[in-house]
C-alpha cells in the first residue's frame, strides 16, 4: 500500500520558467527512494506536488494508480507524513503537539510513539512531562528535540506514504546521526521519499535520483552513483 508514481510530470510556477521539464519517477510501496540535487532543482516542489499544493501542468502523479487529482486534499494529507527541515511546534503541550491529527490516540499510544521516536525519557524527565509547554511561550527545545517530536507524531499518524524533506540538514553531524536512527524506525517498511542534498545520508535508500535542470540526470543505486563519480 501507498506506492507512488511521476509521470512525466511538468511544471512551472511561472510559466516562463519551468522548473520540471518531464520527470517520471516510482518508489514501490514501502521502498525508499532518496532525491538528490543542487538547490533549486526543484526537489521541494516534487513533495508539494505529492501533496497537490499545486496543479501540474502536464504529466501524472498517482497513489495506489489512482490520479491523485481524483483525490481530495483531506485524504492526501492523511495518506501523507512529512518530517520537514525545520519543525515549527505550536504553542501548546508537548502531548498535542505529538497528537495533532490524532487527538483520540490512547496515552500508551502516544507515549510508545515518544519511545520508538528516542524522545520518550526526555519527556519523562521533565516536572510537567508530556503537559510541558512548548513554543513561543514555553519550553525551548533543541532542533533535534524539536525533530524528534515531529517524528513521534508521524510514528503516530502511521501514515503510508513518508516525506523527509532535509529531515537531518539544519542539525549539528552529532545530532543528525542520532536523529537518523529515528528517521530509520519510521521508514522501514513505508514508501518514503527522501529529500537531501548529502550522499552520506541516503546509504539505505533502495533508489537514489539526481535531479538537474527539471530533468533527471542520474540514477542508480548509491554505490553505483559512488563509483560513476
Ligand atoms: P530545491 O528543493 O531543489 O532546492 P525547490 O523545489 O524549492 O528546489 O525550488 C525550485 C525552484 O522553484 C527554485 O528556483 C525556486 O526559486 C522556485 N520556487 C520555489 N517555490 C516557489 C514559489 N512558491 N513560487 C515561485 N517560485 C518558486
Ligand atoms: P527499505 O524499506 O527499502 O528496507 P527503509 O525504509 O527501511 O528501506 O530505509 C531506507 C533508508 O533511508 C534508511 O535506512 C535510512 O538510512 C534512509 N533514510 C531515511 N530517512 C532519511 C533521511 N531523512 N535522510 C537521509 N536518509 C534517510
Amino acid at each position: 500500500r501507498g506506492s507512488v508514481h511521476f509521470d512525466n510530470v511538468e511544471f512551472a510556477y511561472d510559466p516562463k520558467r519551468p522548473i520540471l521539464k518531464g520527470v517520471s519517477f516510482d518508489v514501490p510501496a514501502g521502498k525508499t527512494v532518496a532525491i538528490v540535487g543542487p538547490s533549486g532543482a526543484g526537489k521541494s516542489t516534487l513533495s508539494r506536488l505529492l501533496f497537490r499544493f499545486y496543479d501540474i501542468q502536464s504529466g501524472s502523479i498517482s497513489i495506489d494508480g489512482q490520479d491523485i487529482r481524483d483525490v481530495t486534499q483531506e485524504s492526501l494529507r492523511s495518506a501523507i507524513g512529512m518530517v520537514p527541515q525545520d519543525t515549527v511546534l505550536f504553542n501548546d503541550t508537548i502531548a498535542y503537539n505529538i497528537r495533532y491529527g490524532r487527538i483520540s490516540a490512547t496515552e500508551a499510544e502516544m507515549r510508545n510513539a515518544a519511545e520508538l521516536a528516542q524522545i520518550g525519557p526526555f519527556i519523562e524527565s521533565l516536572p510537567e512531562g508530556y503537559n510541558a509547554m512548548v513554543g513561543e511561550r514555553g519550553l525551548k527545545l533543541s532542533g533535534g528535540e524539536k525533530q524528534r517530536v515531529a517524528i513521534a507524531r508521524t510514528i503516530l499518524k502511521a501514515p503510508p506514504i513518508l516525506i523527509l524533506d532535509e529531515a537531518t540538514s539544519a542539525l549539528d553531524s552529532a545530532t543528525e546521526h542520532e536523529i537518523q536512527s529515528a528517521l530509520d524506525v519510521v521508514s522501514r517498511n513505508r514508501t518514503t521519499l527522501v529529500i537531501a542534498h548529502r550522499l552520506s545520508t541516503i546509504i539505505g535508500a533502495d533508489e537514489i535520483i539526481v535531479l538537474k535542470d527539471g530533468v533527471i540526470a542520474e540514477r542508480g543505486t548509491h554505490l553505483m552513483l559512488l563509483t560513476k563519480n
